[in-house]
């Protein structure tokens, strides 16, 4: 992944910048109930107020589906902002339109403008050339430190570049750092842990990483499905019978290419996935028919542990079981100690996993902690991210 340009490679004094964020917040009764994201983004447009720019921000907030939606609005985001930067932070009546640009002409250097929801229009979704003009027509220059949203083609991550000098914002330079540090030169033994509900949600990472993995450890429902394909019984488990050809293919590669692939010793069981089932831990041998694996038993995240001590690099993608469940995240829990207290370079991308970590504690004990899921997701598939090729093409162009 070839190194894009950022802010500070341009000179923004008194420019108009149009930044696109992913404030793409949580938001229950009117009150924002994780502000994450909207934090990730404030060294970006704090360093453009301290630059004496012209602030712009636009963003999408839930799925509109290209209609005005009062509860999408984003006053309460702007709200916050201002909280957090301690200044007023206007919110424009939309995203384009007369209004909007007179607002967004009589702002003064240092002063941040919010557009409306950008999903509030269906142009936005299918990347419309005359809505992504009209953005670009607020602007001198466009900055992308939506990482989250990088994996859409839509008028205001990719569209808008045909028409704007465009870089990365620091939060997306800072993502792309991190995630390509996984896939370029990672410090090795590079480890992969992946877990999560499904394997045909994770068979491309998987593929992907073969090139460079020298170990995978995986849990999660994932590893039922390698499990069988290895031949052993799950009982009740969640498995996708379609997807065990991929399984087997993926273990047969691994083996070819000397990968290490370690998959669950002993599991947690239960009949029934409530908080107070009867549970016991099992050798995955014996797994009887009428139960599910729902976590990693503690052999298994002894052996996951003793291996992530040892990484230079570890990329953890994936809960290792059900750990919304107290009961059923005690896998999940040690590898994300494990983590925490190796020296290996921590790389935590997916929504779930992000949340695990963060629900243990321990979210600044990683390297990095990858605000985009589904971006992330792609990006270690080995996927070119259209938000972030648009930022080269148009360099190129530029
Ligand atoms: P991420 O968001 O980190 O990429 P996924 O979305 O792929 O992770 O997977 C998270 C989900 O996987 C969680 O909701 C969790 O409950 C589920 N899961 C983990 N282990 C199991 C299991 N053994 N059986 C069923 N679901 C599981
Ligand atoms: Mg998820």
């Amino acid at each position: 992944m070839s190194q894009k340009e950022s802010i500070r490679d341009v000179d923004v004094a008194g420019k108009r910048v149009f930044v696109r964020v992913d404030f793409n917040v949580p938001i229950h009764g009117g009150e924002i109930t994780d502000d994450t994201r909207i934090r990730a983004a404030v060294p970006t447009i704090r360093y453009l107020i301290e630059h004496r720019a012209v602030v712009i921000l636009a963003t999408h907030l839930g799925r509109p589906k290209g209609e005005i939606r009062e509860d999408m609005r984003l006053a309460p985001v702007a709200a916050r902002l201002g909280e957090i930067l301690g200044l007023h932070v206007q919110v424009a009546p939309d995203s384009v339109g007369a209004e909007t640009a007179a607002l967004a002409r009589a702002l003064e250097p240092g002063e941040v403008l919010m557009l409306e929801n950008v999903r509030f229009h269906p142009e936005e979704e299918v990347n419309e050339v005359g809505y992504a003009r009209g953005l670009a027509d607020l602007a001198d220059l466009y900055v992308d430190d939506a990482f989250g949203s990088a994996h859409r083609a839509h008028a205001s991550t990719e569209g808008i570049t045909h028409f704007l000098p465009s870089v990365a914002g620091l939060l997306m330079e800072r993502e792309l750092t991190a995630l390509s540090s996984v896939i370029d030169a990672p410090a090795r033994p590079l480890v992969a842990i992946i877990g999560g509900a499904k394997i045909s949600s994770k068979i491309g990472v998987l593929t992907n990483l073969l090139d460079v993995a020298d170990t995978f450890l995986i849990g999660g429902g994932m590893a039922n499905t390698l499990l069988k394909a290895q031949g052993h019984e799950v009982g009740d488990s969640l498995i996708e019978q379609d997807n065990l050809d991929e399984a087997r293919s993926f273990l047969d590669t691994a083996h070819a290419r000397k990968r290490q692939v370690v998959l669950p010793l002993d599991v947690v069981v239960v009949q029934e996935v409530t908080v107070d089932a009867a549970r016991k831990t099992v050798p995955v041998r014996d797994v009887e028919s009428g139960w599910k694996i729902v976590d990693i038993g503690p052999a298994t995240a002894k052996a996951f542990s003793d291996i992530i001590q040892r990484a230079g690099t570890v990329v953890w993608n994936g809960p290792m079981g059900i750990f919304e469940l107290e009961q059923f995240a005690a896998g999940t829990r040690a590898v994300a100690q494990a983590l925490a207290g190796s020296s290996a370079r921590s790389i935590v991308g997916g929504g779930d996993s992000v949340a695990a970590v963060e629900q243990a504690g321990l979210a600044d004990r990683m390297s990095h902690i990858s605000t985009g899921g589904g971006a992330s997701l792609e990006f270690l598939e080995g996927r070119t991210l259209p938000g972030v090729a648009a930022l080269q093409n148009a360099r190129v162009r530029g």
